[in-house]
């Protein structure tokens, strides 16, 4: 439902028409490094997957990947000797990935879980991978995502490969929390800032993907404008009226109507409720629900607060002591603030 739940798991694919014109405008240019940045939902793994195939294909072109060559099928069936993929162990398992012999015998015994963050073996694994001569002669491919997951010690290794790159390899680091980067890191790389799809080419995008005509525009509205997260959304499994529904639902104070919903679902979903409530209290447009489906003014001084409450609890809402009763309490928070009078 957000970048920070497994958002990863439904991506835009790499034909989408924003998708191409930017991988198009970023092979036009010269760099053996790129930091893409944004928001989650706009296609950053995409355009960093269409980026290193261009690189390792044997006839690109202008465009991208010829997509039929023996390195575009070697990406394509995850096994060739010239791409290292840098990502959490659980987005690497969602995105179909191998890992290292070592960390999966580690997963499969139980000896822990699949690591969220980029771990510190993966990133000695990518310098050493720096340093061996490419197996197929075009050059290696190093895909970083999302870089904000590397701790200091992991970024750190990756400075070092950075700042003395041996001649034959490229990076791409993608990232939807660039400003948590060391900012050694991002001045080593070229920034590359993801770009809006209008909203034509989304619904048509969501269409495609098999999205009902109507459902469309209303879960592209309650992703902010972001087709993976509006996709994620429609194969949540909800009506779309569900989504119309919340704001009265939560200003009555209703359970009920969010009792399948994650914590993190749901605290997304009110840090868009609480958004389009200050907005519509300064008069701006809302961004996430239609304006019919509000409940009436609130005092801004009582939203800024149960803001900041929303900020706290999504900090810590990955790992909630009791999902039940951390639903009851956001409900409970939700209600008392769309009734405040002053
Ligand atoms: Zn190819």
């Amino acid at each position: 439902m957000s970048g920070t739940t497994d958002a990863s798991s439904v991506e835009v694919s790499t034909s989408a028409p924003w998708i191409e014109a930017q991988t198009h405008v970023l092979l036009a240019q010269r760099g053996h490094a790129w930091l893409l940045q944004g928001p989650s939902g706009l296609g950053q793994y995409p355009l960093a997957m269409a980026m290193v195939r261009a690189w390792l294909c044997d006839e690109p072109s202008m465009h991208g990947a010829c997509g039929t060559c023996g390195s575009c099928h070697a990406i394509d069936v995850r096994t060739h000797a010239d791409l290292c993929v840098l990502m959490p162990e659980t987005d690497m398992l969602a995105l179909g990935w191998p890992l290292s012999e070592k960390a999966q015998s580690d997963i499969d015994d139980k000896k822990r879980k699949p690591s969220k963050e980029i771990r510190v073996e993966a990133m000695r694994d990518a310098v050493e991978f720096c340093q061996r001569t490419s197996a197929r002669g075009r050059g290696k491919a190093v895909l970083v995502y999302p870089a904000e997951r590397m701790n200091t010690v992991t970024a750190n290794a990756l400075l070092k490969t950075l700042e003395e790159p041996p001649g034959d390899v490229k990076f791409i680091l993608a990232s939807e929390a660039a400003h948590q980067l060391l900012p050694t890191i991002r001045s080593r790389c070229l920034g590359h800032s993801m770009s809006w799809p209008t909203e034509v080419q989304c619904l048509t995008w969501l269409r495609e993907q098999g999205v009902g005509q109507a459902d469309a525009p209303v879960w592209l509205k309650a992703a902010g404008g972001r087709p993976a997260d509006a996709l994620a959304l429609a194969q949540s499994g909800r009506e779309r009226s569900s989504w119309a529904a919340l704001p009265m639902a939560m200003a009555r104070g209703e359970v009920a109507t969010v009792q399948d919903w994650s914590p993190a679902e749901l605290v997304t979903a009110l840090q868009k409720l609480c958004h389009d409530m200050l907005a519509t209290a300064v008069l701006a447009p809302p961004r996430f629900f239609n304006p019919a489906d509000l409940p009436r003014a609130v005092p801004v001084a009582t939203l800024a607060q149960w803001s900041k409450s929303l900020r706290d609890s999504a900090r810590t809402v990955e790992h909630p002591f009791n999902a039940g009763l951390m639903l009851e309490s956001l409900v409970s928070q939700a209600r008392n603030a769309l009734n405040s009078n002053r």
